[in-house]
């Protein structure tokens, strides 16, 4: 068995990798939901959502996350309200734009967590409905909001606010994960974590994606258990993120913006990190760090490029 955290897109497309070199059956992935949101009373879990519709083979290629072939009218609608709605009210928003088919996911999540179910058994539902075969479980089914500090002194952003509505344009000082204190980890994650014959940290953004997740009370305590058999795949290579704002923030939070500062970061809890070729001339100092160091191709250009990634991961298993 296979034990995967995962933030959305990186994660993705790893985990698509995964699944054409180990049975999905043996994979089980554990996800990011400190970036979930309450948007027009829908609860919106985006890297849950990316990592079912990849796997589906639903996702849009380009963008990387969202539904392939969607269309936008209840957002154009909408649009309609929010010229209306009253100063300071956020009904109507559109910023944070939600595609008419992946409506309908958030309509049933919301809908069954009404019920009672909790957000774990609600993603087994979802991705069954997708044909997605390996096994998805929320970090947690508690609530955890990512909020970030501002470095200007100004009002403190929820994660949405800060990556969507303001494309992480801003300079940030510091992150916490509301609620995470009193989280306790999904059902099986525990589990997954001590049973997996390898735990892989898939290449998603340390201080947003990974961080939320083991800082859940137990998980990182758990990772740190089997320490000897968890992986990680640097998501900086050479000194930048392919995507997205993870070597700022690194820099910004008094991290190396380099596979280093990712050695150093995930030491306590990682043996061992996939770096890339482009940073091959680290890797002395990578294991300065303690980190046993692998080198490949990590850049995910597509299907083959990945399923070669995460047979590099699985590599003397
Ligand atoms: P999210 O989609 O916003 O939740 O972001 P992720 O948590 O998936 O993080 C994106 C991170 O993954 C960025 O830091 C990227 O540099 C990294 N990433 C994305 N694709 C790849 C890839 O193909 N290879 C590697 N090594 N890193 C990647
Ligand atoms: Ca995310």
């Amino acid at each position: 068995m296979i034990t995967v955290l995962a933030g959305g897109v990186g994660a993705a497309r790893y985990l698509a990798g995964l699944v054409q070199v180990v049975d999905p059956a043996a994979v089980t992935a554990v996800v990011n939901t400190a970036d979930d949101v309450w948007l027009h009373g829908l609860r919106v879990c985006p890297d849950l959502d990316t990592v079912t519709y990849t796997l589906a083979g639903a996702v849009d290629p380009d963008q990387g996350w969202g539904l392939a072939g969607e269309t936008w009218s209840a957002m154009t609608a909408l649009a309609r309200y929010e010229r209306r709605a009253p100063e300071g009210s956020p009904a109507g928003s559109t910023w944070f734009r939600l595609g008419d088919h992946d409506l309908a996911t958030h309509l049933y999540r919301t809908a069954r967590l009404a019920e009672g179910a909790d957000l774990a058994e609600v993603t087994a539902e979802v991705s069954a409905a997708w044909d997605v075969r390996c096994r998805l479980v929320p970090m947690t089914t508690d609530v955890v909001s990512t909020r970030l500090t501002p470095a200007d002194g100004s009002p403190e952003l929820g994660f949405q606010e800060y990556f969507v509505r303001y494309r992480h344009a801003v300079a940030v000082s510091a992150v916490r994960f509301a609620g995470v204190e009193h989280a306790r980890p999904a059902a099986g994650v525990l589990d997954a974590i001590a049973t997996a014959d390898r735990v892989v940290v898939a290449p998603s953004n340390p201080i947003l994606s990974i961080a939320p997740i083991v800082a859940v009370p137990g998980i990182g305590e758990a990772l740190a258990e089997r320490r000897a058999d968890v992986v990680a795949v640097s998501p900086i290579v050479a000194g930048a993120a392919l995507r997205g704002p993870a070597d700022r923030l690194l820099a910004e939070l008094g991290h190396e913006p380099s596979v280093v500062g990712v050695a150093r970061l995930y030491a306590p809890w990682v043996a061992t990190l996939v770096i890339d070729d482009a940073d091959a001339g680290r890797a002395g100092e990578v294991e300065a760090a303690g980190v046993r160091c692998v080198v490949g191709p990590t850049v995910m250009h597509g299907p083959a490029e990945a399923a070669a990634l995460a047979a590099l991961t699985l590599a003397g298993s």
